[in-house]
């Protein structure tokens, strides 16, 4: 399984990096996972957008969800799909999304919200969702194909299922928006905390993103390294990594 990062910005986009989103594929599937700005057109460097099996958008926030309408005006206007496109979305997004696009959106997409611990297949892919700490339905995922695994926070406190969901992974992309003991908002992580969940998790590599654009990204992995022994890395746009 590879992961290819789209983008990895903390609330904002900046010159060439796009806010959240992330691009998982295995043998034939490929599973978009987060939609944030600037994403629609990183993926186009990859594959065309319509041929992804299904897309994941976390939450409704905008660094993760955004470019799911200029999606819609790809799948609509564009060469299209002959089926709606798989989108898996936590409580009411669909609802919301539906209400600003118009109902031209349900025949574009096939949207559904998993419940915590439903296992979902897409292609070779299974993905398994659990609920995040954050100031809305939020959903974090665990992928698993061909005996790899990674697990995805999304944007999250402290007080989420992460280590149980991401047990045993090889790969955790955990979010790391803050340094130090800094934490302006409840409901992200800082570094060192991401890796004390590595290391509660026992996974093998922790990849940190969403950090605040301003963050020097090295002191980011020299802080989460303190707190977990394994390999640590920044998801940077354009960064592929083979789970
Ligand atoms: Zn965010
Ligand atoms: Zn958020």
């Amino acid at each position: 399984m590879q992961l290819w990062v789209l983008g990895a910005n903390g609330p904002y986009p900046t010159a060439g990096r796009p806010t959240a989103g992330y691009l998982l594929t295995h043998d034939e599937t490929h599973v978009w996972v987060d939609a944030g700005s600037g994403t629609l057109l990183a993926l186009q460097d990859l594959m065309d957008p319509a041929d992804v099996d299904a897309l994941v958008i976390s939450h409704r926030h905008v660094d993760h969800s955004v470019d799911v309408f200029p999606l819609y005006h790809y799948l609509r206007f564009g060469a299209g799909r002959p089926d709606p496109l798989p989108l898996f979305v936590p409580e009411g997004l669909g609802g919301q999304i539906t209400e600003y696009t118009g109902t031209g959106f349900a025949a574009a997409f096939d949207v559904s919200t998993p419940a915590v611990g439903a296992v979902i297949t897409v292609g070779s892919v299974t993905l398994r969702f659990s609920h995040a700490d954050h100031s809305v339905p939020t959903l974090q995922l665990r992928a698993e194909a061909g005996g790899r695994s990674i697990t995805y926070s999304a944007d999250t406190g402290t007080g989420s299922d992460l280590v149980r969901l991401a047990a045993g992974c090889n790969t955790l992309l955990a979010e790391a928006s803050f340094q130090g003991r800094d934490k302006p908002a409840a409901h992200h992580l800082t570094a060192t905390e991401a890796g004390e969940i590595a290391t509660q998790a026992g996974v093998e590599r922790l990849i940190l993103t969403h950090l605040m654009p301003s963050l020097d990204p090295q002191q980011s992995i020299k802080e989460a390294a303190a707190a977990f022994g394994g390999d640590v890395m920044v998801a940077t746009p354009g960064l592929e990594v083979l789970i």
